[in-house]
């Protein structure tokens, strides 16, 4: 969360000097005159629009992670690229065999598969 701040300064309202970047707390303590700022809500007012692109970066992120994994040669039924990672996960009952995630590396269409 603290990346928010990185590339905009903040200033006090009260005495107009620089804000610190916030740390772990949601309060942002003004060195000068102590003035107490909650992050949220100071965010909520100033930054809105850079939060919702950086709420947009996170998800990105997310979705990176589900594209890294081991490839298997399996034709896209979306877009028809011949590359798709897949991911095993086991169902409870080991008689009932495994439930198989392919994620195409172009589209990222998703198809699942029992075995
Ligand atoms: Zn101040
Ligand atoms: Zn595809």
């Amino acid at each position: 969360m603290s990346k928010i701040f990185e590339t905009e300064l903040e200033f006090c309202e009260i005495c107009g000097s620089v804000l610190p970047l916030p740390g772990e707390t949601m309060f942002i303590e003004c060195k000068r005159c102590q003035n107490k700022i909650n992050v949220k809500e100071f965010h909520g007012i100033e930054n809105h629009s850079s939060h919702i692109f950086k709420s947009y970066d996170t998800s990105t992120n997310d979705k990176e992670d589900e594209l890294s994994g081991p490839t298997v040669e399996r034709k896209c039924s979306n877009c028809g690229h011949e590359e798709m990672i897949f991911k095993a996960q086991q169902t409870r009952s080991a008689d009932e065999g495994q439930t198989i995630f392919y994620t195409c590396k172009e589209c990222r269409h998703q198809e699942i598969e029992y075995s």
